[in-house]
């Protein structure tokens, strides 16, 4: 009897799909396909061109500077790891009369985040509840005015919505973060512009494929009779048949399309998960300026509003300038120029993504020259807004986790879908993505290591044993990551 390499289905080239053909890779599995609908590998980690430089339009931090984060070791293995400076100045600007005191701004936003990072692990009270009441007490014990305090403690809120993608800070639990893994500091690189390219000689990466359907637990036989439980179904028409799949694709792309993609059908246990989770939204909206009106150590431009209320961190598609509290500086200024980040979240995310160009201009060169009272300042140059939730095979930025949902309902999304007919095949359909990790989600480490994770899973099953990674000392092969040449 002739004993064949099981066939297997990587759907979504993202970090997730990457790192789990990758791994497989590694444990000697030869018949690997990857199916990816866009017209590129990467997923959520991808570039775009503004000025003459390269920018991030999707995740553009190592959120873990760590020998435990892979990521941080693939950058580090690459000589990529060029670190911005950190010296950077935050400087803040309101919408009255009043100058800010820069120190003491800095000051009240410190004692925010410290609120505001707080670990709860009561899943029924939301962030917003929490820090509303901390940071009413915060704001009655300072000396100087009790209302300032309060328009820049609403800073920390706001910028948390843009963490997180969510509109609202009482819709996220308080306890998001009780299985986080905290792998360091935040790491700002000059770029994450790497570009996957899986080094896999015998398999194939099938771009522009738009995976329709998932059939399993099925008997279907190709033209030499072989037969297989799993049928990848197209929507160009094509089928492929494996022995299993592994499924990467975002949580926003689930909740769109589970209810048909699979047959049979999901449990309603995994069904009610995708539901209830909840994927959020980010915009990066990239000002590209013929000269820069920021000093050159400022690294962070923060607007505050007067009358901001921390009991209600909530956006509002009407008022969505409010929720642009937040401009970053492109550094180094020798390979951006100059290059300014509005970061949008939630829903004034999916709002900007639907304007045009010209309107986010005039727009924000208003809201800009009115709290800086710099009527000089000129249009930028370039404008460029993200597209994540209008992309169709994205959906929005990353998952969190609402009031009322304990974490662990991500290992749910995690189980594979098994099958009944061939114990020797039972795994069939295997679930990874950012979505899938409680310790980790909405990061890039997160989703790697998810694909890592899947595909160690069906090694189990043939026996076969991966080599040790995680360690930067220790990864021998990776991702075949190559440095996009600027
Ligand atoms: C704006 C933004 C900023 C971010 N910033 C950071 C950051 O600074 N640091 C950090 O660690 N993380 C960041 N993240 C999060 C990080 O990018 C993601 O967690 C991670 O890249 C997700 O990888 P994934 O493989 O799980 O999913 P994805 O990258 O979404 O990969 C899934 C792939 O499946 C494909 N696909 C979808 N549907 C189909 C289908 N039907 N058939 C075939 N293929 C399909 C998609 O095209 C995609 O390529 C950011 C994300 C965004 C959007």
């Amino acid at each position: 009897v002739m004993m064949h390499q099981p066939r297997i289905v990587v759907i979504g080239a993202g970090m997730a799909g990457l790192g789990a053909a990758t791994k497989l890779k590694e444990l000697g599995f030869t018949e690997l396909t990857v199916v990816e609908a866009s017209g590129q590998a990467g997923g959520r980690i991808a570039k775009t061109n503004i000025g003459n430089a390269w920018v991030d339009s999707g995740a553009q931090y190592i959120h873990g500077a760590s020998a435990e984060n892979p990521v941080y070791c693939l950058f580090k293995k690459y000589s990529l790891l060029n670190q911005v400076p950190e010296e950077g100045k935050s400087t803040f600007h309101r919408n009255n009369e009043h100058k800010v005191n820069e120190d003491f701004a800095e000051r009240v936003y410190a004692a925010g985040e410290r609120i505001i990072r707080h670990r709860g692990s009561s899943t029924e009270k939301s962030i917003g509840e929490h820090f509303a009441e901390e940071a009413h007490a915060v704001a009655e014990s300072w000396q100087d005015d009790e209302k300032d305090v309060q328009s820049i403690l609403a800073l920390v809120g706001k910028d948390l919505l843009v963490d997180t993608g969510a509109s609202d800070l009482h819709k996220i639990s308080l306890a998001s973060w009780q299985y986080y893994i905290n792998m360091g500091d935040d790491l700002n690189v000059e770029g994450y512009v790497v570009q996957q390219q899986p080094d896999l000689p015998k398999e194939r990466l099938l771009l522009n494929k738009a995976v329709g359907k998932i059939e399993w637990d099925g008997s279907f036989s190709d033209m030499e009779g072989r037969g297989y439980p799993v049928r990848v179904v197209c929507e160009d028409g094509e089928e492929i048949l494996a022995d299993h799949a592994i499924l990467t694709i975002s949580l926003g792309c689930l909740k769109a399309r589970a209810a048909t993609f699979f047959s049979p059908s999901l449990s309603s246990e995994k069904m009610e998960v995708i539901e209830k989770l909840c994927f959020g939204n980010i915009a990066k909206i990239f000002l590209e300026y013929e000269q820069a009106f920021w000093a050159s150590d400022v690294r962070s431009i923060s607007l505050i509003w007067d009358n901001d209320n921390v009991a209600s961190i909530s956006t509002s598609r009407a008022e969505w300038l409010r929720y642009l509290q937040l401009f970053t500086v492109m550094r180094p200024k020798e390979k951006f120029g100059n290059i300014l980040i509005a970061w949008c979240p939630g829903d004034v995310a999916d709002l900007v993504e639907t304007m045009r160009e010209e309107e986010l201009s005039s727009a924000i060169t208003e809201h800009l020259r009115l709290f800086t009272r710099n009527p000089t300042i000129p249009p930028p140059r370039t404008v460029l807004c993200t597209q994540w939730c209008s992309n169709s095979f994205i959906r929005g930025s990353y998952t969190f986790i609402p009031v009322g949902i304990d974490g662990k309902v991500m290992d749910i999304l995690a189980q594979p879908l098994v099958g009944t007919k061939n114990p020797s095949k039972a795994l069939q359909v295997l679930f990874a993505g950012e979505a899938t990790m409680k310790t980790l989600y909405s990061t890039v480490q997160g989703a790697l290591m998810s694909g890592h994770r899947e595909a160690e899973r069906l090694a189990r099953q043939y026996d076969r044993t991966a080599p040790p990674a995680g360690h930067c000392d220790t990864v021998k092969k990776d991702l075949g990551v190559c440095h996009v040449p600027q």
